[in-house]
């Protein structure tokens, strides 16, 4: 039996670094995986710039509020400036250079023009509402990191520095089946002693979501023959391939028996809830993770183990969730043998309340939670107690 960290170690372990490469532009690379640093070879702002729309002055030319200055230039963002003459003021917009010779802009809220001058009602200081050349990025300095996953504003930030395309891992390709003679998928009815299929659902979601490239090979029936011939062209087509289902000792499990058959297999046991065994296995190139099906088994159990080790088989740096403390809405009076991962949610008052139904087969729990809150074998909790709160936005992006 392994702890939660344990398998988590485990599977880290075993999760190969990507390599192969490919140049996507900028407005392509949303989810991508950065593959080499990238560095600025600009400085940025470029100019010195006003922050504000108002009038460029020289700090040494106001010395009491209400001088009037005469106005020498008007300079509008992408035009440059001439040097400000000593005891004048500039007309300036926001994002314009400053001309050389002022130090300081004054927001127009605190001047009015007055025929072809400006009256100043404030004292100006020196650098006030001046953004200055190289604030935000020095020419050479690195901006972006190798294994960074590319959002919104990794994406702005690149242009910001003229880049027009970006070095990236090649898109992760994950094949997923789902066992079980029951299964049945949704847009048909069900038929006696029949479910849905909706792990495939949760499923798409996760991977889809890490910006994997799904490959859906759909529902396998319980036979040895049937889970050895899906796997194998699973494993021939992916890099990683997930199965949900067929793992537990039930005599209709066959994943575990066709995984060893094909290629090889570890299968650990975790002590946490909800979870079932674990099957982690090498067929051919491809790695294989075997989901238990219960789908918050499933659902819990991709969040904390497979998220980070298919990051990291996409070539991410920082695969690992955060966890935070927050206070406890409900009481945990019975202390458990195994580690309890509970469908929770933050309340307004700041603390975390659970879902009333814990058990593995209630999905709704996962729909409704916004976290997972982390308890500890032996752990009791009273309302107002400190636990560890990991917010599903740390698991599912
Ligand atoms: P198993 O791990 O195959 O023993 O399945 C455990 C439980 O999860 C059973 O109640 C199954 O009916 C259910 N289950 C298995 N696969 C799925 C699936 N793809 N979607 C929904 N429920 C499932
Ligand atoms: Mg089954």
């Amino acid at each position: 039996m392994l702890t939660a960290n344990q398998l988590l170690d485990a599977l880290l372990e075993r999760a190969r670094s990507a390599r192969e490469t490919e140049t996507v532009a900028v407005t392509a690379a949303l989810g991508r995986v950065l593959a080499t640093p990238q560095t600025s070879a600009i400085t940025v702002p470029p100019l010195d710039n006003s922050a504000m729309d108002g009038y460029a002055v020289r700090v040494a030319d106001v010395a009491a509020a209400g001088t009037r200055l005469p106005v020498s230039q008007r300079i509008l963002a992408g035009a440059v400036g001439e040097s400000l003459q000593p005891g004048t003021a500039a007309r300036i917009f926001t994002g314009a250079p400053i001309p050389p010779g002022a130090d300081a802009v004054l927001m127009q809220e605190y001047c009015y023009a007055e025929g072809d001058g400006v009256v100043i009602n404030a004292l100006p200081r020196r650098g006030e509402n001046v953004r200055r050349a190289g604030e935000d990025i020095e020419t050479g300095a690195q901006v972006l990191d190798a294994g960074t996953r590319i959002g919104a504003a990794e994406m702005g930030l690149a242009a910001s520095v003229g880049l027009a395309e970006l070095p990236v891992f090649r898109r992760l390709k994950v094949a997923c089946f789902f066992t079980g003679d029951e299964l049945v998928t949704p847009g048909t009815s069900l038929g006696p002693g029949q479910i849905y299929n909706s792990n495939r659902y949760t499923l798409t979601g996760l991977v889809n979501g890490l910006g994997c490239e799904l490959i859906d090979l759909g529902i396998v029936p319980d036979s040895l023959e049937a889970t050895e011939a899906a796997l194998a062209g699973a494993a021939s087509v992916a890099d990683v391939v997930i199965t949900s289902g067929g793992v537990s000792v039930g005599e209709a499990d066959y994943v575990k028996a066709a995984v060893e058959k094909l290629g090889r297999v570890e299968m650990w046991k975790v002590a946490m809830k909800p979870g079932k065994p674990l099957v982690y296995g090498r067929v051919d190139e491809a790695d294989f993770i075997g989901l238990p099906g219960n789908p918050v088994s499933a659902f819990v159990t991709f969040c904390l183990f497979v998220r980070p080790f298919l990051l990291k088989r996409m070539g991410v740096r920082d695969v690992l969730y955060r966890a935070f403390p927050v206070k406890a809405d409900f009481a945990w009076t019975k202390p458990g043998v195994r580690r309890e991962f509970l469908r929770a949610r933050m309340q307004e008052n700041g603390r975390a309340a659970i879902y009333p139904n814990q058990s593995s087969g209630v999905l709704t729990s996962c729909a409704w939670a916004d976290g997972l809150v982390d308890i500890e074998i032996g752990q009791t909790v009273q309302p107002g107690d400190w636990v560890r709160f990991i917010p599903l936005a740390e698991l599912l992006a």
